[in-house]
């Protein structure tokens, strides 16, 4: 399996310090940001510092290191922002796009963290051919 990773995403030049971001956390292998147009009250994307494409990119080739951290910082981000049940807050919906398909924009991972109001059905696009 091959991934062709693309160095100029918009992800890629917030973690290179070229382009501006509302940090939320940094760990040593992640870092955790406000999404440009949060689609909830609580929007926090938080995406691996390694270059992998998507979520099974990075299951398959991240270290053991990179992974551990990528999971304890969304769990972090839920906690930091007071959206966790096992802290007082109401629930969250994770979501990680990949592809054509999963309607990706930035081909990088990132998991979306949102919360802070009721999030409707996981899924309410029609069914289309192909
Ligand atoms: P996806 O469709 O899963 O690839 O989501 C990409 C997300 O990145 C969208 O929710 C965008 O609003 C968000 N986004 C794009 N550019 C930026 C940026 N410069 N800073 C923060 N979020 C961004």
């Amino acid at each position: 399996m091959s991934y062709r990773y693309d160095p100029e995403n918009i992800f890629a030049k917030i973690l290179r310090g070229e382009i501006p971001c509302q940090k939320v956390l940094e760990t040593e292998h992640s870092l955790a940001f406000r999404d440009i147009a949060p689609q909830a009250p609580h929007h926090v994307l938080v995406i691996p510092k390694g270059a992998y494409v998507c979520y099974e990119h990075f299951a398959a080739e991240a270290t053991d290191a990179e992974i551990l951290d990528f999971t304890r910082a969304i769990g972090e981000v839920c906690r930091i922002e007071a959206i966790s049940p096992g802290a007082g807050g109401a629930g969250y919906r994770l979501i990680s796009n990949c592809g054509t398909h999963g309607m990706q924009e930035v081909p990088h991972l990132h998991v979306h963290v949102l919360g802070g109001r009721v999030l409707g059905r996981m899924l309410t696009a029609k069914r289309e051919a192909g």
